[in-house]
């Protein structure tokens, strides 16, 4: 397939023509969330950026394999003194399955991401679910020589690997570079080196969620389960992975590493990395106290808040930015993409009622539209988009206002841009219409009920059966009782 794609390769540190492996299929792989709290503004970020890429690759005819994960498994953030699993602390601490408290989080995170209007992956791979795959994958890497076994955990051999591969390659940093920064930390003298990192780890008396291996009871390092899924869903070599930039180092440096060690090819073609938010020109953390989930955005559910913002609101903010700039929420900046977005959904309604004037010279609908083209070919930059967008924003408005005149084919690609860009890959909808929808159903079904009853009641069966046939197509099914007749979803 051929387009004019760019994408801004980390590996490469430049911008590169878009050439999938096994063109029109794409695959793309994403680190999902730790299911072990609320979905926060942070998760925002990469799932509408990967949202974004994954509706414009689709939009361009590309098939697309979208796998994101989800962590609920032997995640590295554990607790300073327990050492202990998040997920597992939180089971053991309320008498719940571990996988309770991953199911719950799961839940709510795909509520929030739902109301961000953020399309769900072809496949969203458990690392729970991946164990055996995993321990597969940690054994070609001993049996290539590039790990070690200390007391039943299992490390990568940072520098054994570091000899033949390049350790660093992504991230930019080397191995001695390392040595000198990284300090010797409590729990890590089974380490031959502190730069290495657990593949396997032998879990401790009281740890609930593990797994047996051929070194121990135990659980995954962090790393592993993206390399093994991805390797099992994509393939040893894959088109893009993408995530936030502080995923960068050390998760996707030793993604890469693992890969080379088990299989020695490039896992992946494309590595793209998404810029981090900040509250206020401050660092998101709980440190800092401003850690906001997005339910509390929705509901403007805390002090840094001025009111609560819609999901299409932050949405839209978030797309003002090209994803590899920092973004930093602010009441103000919220408050602009809240006004920018009702403008855009006006115009985009508005557009629907103009009434075109036969004859009318070009208003500029066309370069518009190569110019949004342009600006998503030009690594997804999305501010320009919405910049062009408004461009024709001004266009609907001038009409509206009897000052321009449209004439029909040009009107007709207005309506076609809008539906493009607006909603099929700016993945924005119109709150209020979404509001109205099941209204609006709910209204056109009971005039088809009537229309029923009233054929019914001529002993019209023709026209009745025809109602039920027709409704049968759309899966739904009439049921009549004393109250009348309801219907409902099969
Ligand atoms: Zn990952």
């Amino acid at each position: 397939m051929e387009n004019a794609l760019y994408i801004y390769n980390t590996l490469t540190r430049c911008k590169q023509p878009f050439k999938p492996l096994n063109a029109p299929h794409v695959g793309m792989y994403v680190c999902g969330p730790t299911v072990y709290g609320d979905a926060h503004l942070g998760h925002a970020r990469p799932a509408i950026t990967f949202d974004l890429v994954f509706r414009y690759l689709t939009h361009l005819g590309y098939k697309v394999r979208y796998v994101r994960n989800i962590t609920d498994v032997g995640h590295l953030e554990h607790d300073a003194d327990e050492g202990e699993d998040k997920i597992a602390k939180k089971a053991r601490l309320e008498n719940l399955e571990p996988m309770e408290v991953a199911q719950y989080y799961t839940n709510r995170y795909h509520q929030s991401m739902d109301k961000l209007n953020v399309l769900r992956p072809s496949i969203e791979p458990h690392a729970s679910g991946h164990i055996i795959e995993q321990i597969a994958m940690v054994q070609k890497i001993l049996d290539n020589g590039f790990a070690y076994i200390e007391n039943g955990s299992v490390y990568f051999d940072i520098e054994k690997y570091n000899k033949e591969h390049p350790y660093g390659i992504l991230s930019g940093r080397n191995f001695e570079e390392l040595l000198n920064t990284t300090r010797d930390l409590n729990g890590q003298e089974e380490k031959h080196n502190p730069v290495d990192f657990a593949l396997w780890k032998k879990a401790e008396p009281k740890h609930i969620m593990r797994w047996p291996s051929p070194w121990s009871d135990g659980f995954p390092g962090w790393h592993m389960e993206c390399s093994a899924m991805g390797c099992k869903y994509l393939g040893e070599e894959f088109d893009i992975h993408g995530g936030g930039m502080d995923l960068m180092f050390p998760h996707h440096e030793s993604e890469i590493a693992q890969s080379m060690a088990a299989n020695g090819k490039q896992p992946v073609k494309y590595w793209m990395h998404n810029n981090m938010i900040t509250i206020n020109g401050q660092k998101m953390g709980k440190s800092l106290g401003n850690a906001m989930s997005l339910e509390d955005f929705f509901a403007g559910n805390h002090p840094l808040l001025e009111k609560a913002y819609a999901p299409m609101t932050i949405r839209f903010f978030i797309l003002q930015a090209q994803y590899r700039s920092t973004l930093d929420f602010s009441n103000e900046a919220l408050q602009a993409a809240e006004k920018g977005y009702a403008r855009m959904m006006e115009a985009c309604k508005a557009a629907k009622s103009i009434v075109p004037t036969e004859g009318a010279a070009e208003v500029g609908v066309q370069k518009i539209m190569g110019a949004c083209y342009d600006a998503m070919n030009d690594d997804f930059n999305s501010p320009i988009v919405i910049a062009n967008l408004f461009e024709a924003v001004r266009i609907v408005n001038t009409i509206k206002d009897g000052k321009m005149q449209i004439n029909p084919a040009e009107l007709e690609l207005l309506n076609k841009l809008f539906q493009s860009f607006v909603f099929d890959i700016l993945g924005l909808i119109d709150s209020d219409a979404a509001d109205n929808s099941s209204d609006l159903v709910e209204g056109l079904m009971q005039t088809i009920i009537d229309i029923r009853k009233e054929a019914r009641a001529k002993k019209d069966w023709a026209t009745s059966d025809l109602i039920r046939d027709e409704l049968a197509k759309y899966d739904i099914v009439l049921k009549d009782g004393k109250e009348g007749t309801t219907w409902s979803k099969k």
